[in-house]
This record gives C-alpha cells, structure tokens and sequence, in this order.
C-alpha cells in the first residue's frame, strides 16, 4: 500500500507491517481485555464491539466533517491538547476488523418538548418514541387553547399516551404534565393542578415565542400563582426572555436574569428552571444560584449559533435558514463554547430539554417563519457524537437522564437505549401525514454517526 493511500485509509495513524496471525490474534485478544477492563470501570455504557470478518462492516463514509454542515466549525472539534482521543478508531488485525461501537444509555427524559395538538400530535408521538425518546417528556402547555388547569393538563397527557400506545402497545412513554401560568391564574388552579398530579408550571413571555399571546409582561402580576407554587410544590419553568421592546431580541435573556433575580428574593424556596438557556450569561447565572435553580439546554444551542440562523457561517451556503431558527435564538460562539463547558463538565443542575419544537413547511418558510427546531430525531446521535468526541460519554447519562430526574424529584429510569455506530441521513423533510404538507427536521440531508436501535 502507497504511504498516501495508507494515511486516507488509516486517517494520519501509522500503517504498521503485516504481522504473523497468531501474534495478530493474542494482541486483539489483550487489547479487547484491556478494554472491557476500562469500561467496566466506567459503568455499562460503552459496549465493546465484537471481532468480526471485514466482508460485513458497513461502508464507512469518508466525509471530513460526517455532520452537520453547520458543525464544521464547531469549537469542539478542534481536540484540545492533553484531551481524550475523540474516536476509539478501529483497528486492523490482519484479515479481521471490529464491529461498530454500540453505545447503551439509560433511557434519557427530556424535560421541554412540544408534542401540539390535533393531527401534528398524532404525527409527532411516534417520532419521539422512533428517536429514542421513550421516558419522561415534559409536555409543553402552549397548544390551542393552552392548557390553563389540572383538567386540561390530564386530558393532554391522556391523549399523547393514547398514541403513544397506538404506536406501541408496550411503550413506557410517561409525558410530565404542565399548566401554563398567566397573569390571570389564580393560586387555587395552581393547587388544584398539583393535586392532579401536575408537577410543572410554565410561564411565556408576551409575545416572544409559539401561542405566547397570552404570555406575562407584568411578572409582579404572577406573584400569586408562584407562592401558590412555592407552597405546594411545583416546579415552575420560565421561557427566560425580557418581554420588553426596550430589549433587543438577543439580549433579551441576559435582560430576564434581574426578573428572576427579583423573583428567587421574593420567592427563595420555589423551585425554578431557566429553560433552554443559549447565552454565557444565563449560564453564569444559573450557577451561581443554589440547588433550588435548575436549567435546561436544547442540542441545537450547543451546535449552532446566530450565523447560521442569519446565514454567515460557512456551513449555512450565506443563506439564511430558517429551519435552524428558533426563541430564544442562538447566540455567540462564546455563549455555545458556555454551554458546552457546562453541559460537558457535568454540572447537577443542567440538563437536556429538548425544545422540540416541529412547525409545518408552511409555518417556517413563510414571512413571519415560525420559531422553533424540530430536533426529535437528530438529538441523542448528536449527543453521543459530542460527547464522544470529548472523551466525556460518562457524563452523558447524567445529563440525559439523572441531573433532571432529581432535579424534578423522579426515580432514575431502569429503561435503557441503544445507539449504534452507523451512519445515516436525516431525511430532508417528513411528510406530515393528513396536514398536506411536510416537516424539516434538523440536520435535514446530512449523515449522523449514530442511530438508534429500534
Ligand atoms: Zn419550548
């Protein structure tokens, strides 16, 4: 083999002189001992792949940058010095080569998803279930009418699972109802929806994202309804953009921080989160509360930012994209490297909400696009790609699945997924069945490493 044609196959590592078989066999036998050793330390995430012939391995693309475009420039890419290797790259023995790498995690919750109404939630139920997304999943309030009390809130949990098991007989879906609070919602809704078994009270902003016409400019206005929420319990999640026009849009969530901070003053035992936070500020301020704030971070805010959304990023092709754009927008390259740091180092109180948010074709590409990512499916192989590159991905079930159990005060899940090295495209849109019309999921067209097992 040409040295050239040596390092594209072997991607820069040294191809070494053929060697005895048996030799071969004893070194793959230790290296496969030395690694179950190192992964039995590190719980039963990372399976190990098996030995097996080459004739089987999937074709492996040799794209540079596999996914996403807008991802080429992602600062975790480049590796950092002293960092852990980003691949477990497979190894050649002789005639045998390894299979891809599975990866199980517990089954991850995703505590901000929107699942609509009428026949967008007959469409979406089975794609978050399809996606791995088979535990708990906070059930936004903001269909039409929003769902204000407990009633409403058991009739929209009821009728996700009604599809869910349509879907799945079997399923172990468990969507976490929400009510939203408006400057109108009495303390004794707020009680009465705990009673019924509601553990989450949302609060929009007027104006600033999907349904929020009823949302809250005057937060003095819902003092009643958060010491309702303080005394009994709930956990309320606040959509954290400044209401006001004297705010410009992208600093509309550093502006929400004195919002809160007078809140947490009024109120210091209500629990509280910060939801699908994009900027450095929001991320300081998170941590430097107490154990009583929480947050919540979406994929697409740890991969993208504002250029690709307005159409300067190279990956964007200087157009803009409105598929990628969404409330609060992407921000600064500084505020993605933020979250990334937070989210990758572990910290208790973030964790994934996935801000599902899928609009019709029609809604996005329009004058006056809708807000909002449709992320369901690209998600977790996203995940376990960043977190693998970083060498972190004992750190990923923690974030899936453990910081916000405790955080909302559940059981850890005893459900598992599974991910499987082999790369797939995203289709460029999925036809919404009955809507006459399509959705863009994210990273539409563009291969991902990871898919999940059915
Ligand atoms: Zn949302």
């Amino acid at each position: 083999m040409a040295a050239g044609e040596a390092r594209r196959r072997g991607r820069g590592r040294r191809v070494r002189p053929a060697r005895a078989g048996a030799e071969l066999a004893r070194r793959a036998r230790d290296r496969g001992r030395r690694r179950a050793a190192r992964h039995r330390a590190l719980g039963d995430a990372v399976r190990r792949p098996r030995a097996r012939s080459r004739a089987r391995r999937p074709r492996r693309r040799l794209r540079r940058h596999p996914f996403p475009r807008a991802l080429a420039a992602h600062p975790h890419r480049q590796a950092r010095p002293g960092a852990p290797r980003r691949h477990t790259p497979r190894r050649k023995t002789g005639r045998l080569t390894t299979e891809p790498r599975t990866i199980r995690l517990r089954a991850p919750d995703n505590w901000h998803a929107h699942f609509r109404d009428g026949p967008m939630l007959d469409f979406l139920v089975p794609v978050f279930l399809d996606s791995g997304w088979r535990r708990r999943i906070v059930a936004e309030p903001n269909i039409t009418p929003p769902v204000l009390t407990g009633d409403r809130a058991v009739w929209y949990r009821d009728a996700i699972l009604e599809r869910a098991r349509a879907h799945d007989p079997a399923t172990t879906v468990d969507p976490v109802m929400t009510i939203q609070i408006t400057e109108t919602t009495p303390g004794a809704t707020v009680r009465d929806a705990r009673s019924k078994g509601v553990g989450i009270g949302k609060v929009y902003p007027f104006m600033v994202t999907t349904h929020s016409g009823n949302g809250v400019q005057d937060y003095d206005k819902i003092y009643p309804a958060l010491e309702a929420a303080q005394d009994c319990g709930l956990i309320v999640q606040f959509h954290g953009e400044h209401p006001s026009d004297d705010i410009e849009g992208l600093n509309k969530e550093a502006g929400f921080t004195a919002i809160l901070d007078r809140i947490r003053a009024r109120f210091p035992k209500l629990k509280l989160t910060m939801e699908h936070i994009t900027s450095r500020a929001a991320v300081d301020w998170v941590k430097a509360q107490g154990d009583g704030v929480g947050a919540s971070v979406t994929v697409h805010h740890l991969f993208t930012t504002v250029d690709d959304v307005l159409g300067y990023s190279k990956a964007s092709g200087g157009l803009m994209r409105v598929h990628h754009g969404c409330k609060p927008q992407p921000k600064w390259r500084d505020d993605r490297a933020a979250l990334n740091e937070v989210v990758l180092s572990g910290h208790p109180r973030f964790f994934y909400g996935g801000d599902d948010a899928a609009h019709l074709r029609r809604r996005k590409e329009a004058e006056g696009s809708a807000c909002g990512v449709w992320n369901t499916m690209a998600a977790l192989p996203l995940l376990v790609d960043l977190f693998d590159r970083e060498g972190q991905l004992d750190r990923l079930d923690p974030f899936l699945s453990e910081h916000g159990a405790r955080f909302y005060g559940y059981d850890l899940n005893a459900e598992s997924v599974t991910l499987v090295e082999e790369p797939w495209v995203v289709p460029a849109e999925v036809e919404a069945t009955g809507m006459g019309d399509s959705v863009v999921p994210m990273c539409a067209g563009e291969t991902l490493k990871w898919r999940v097992r059915a």
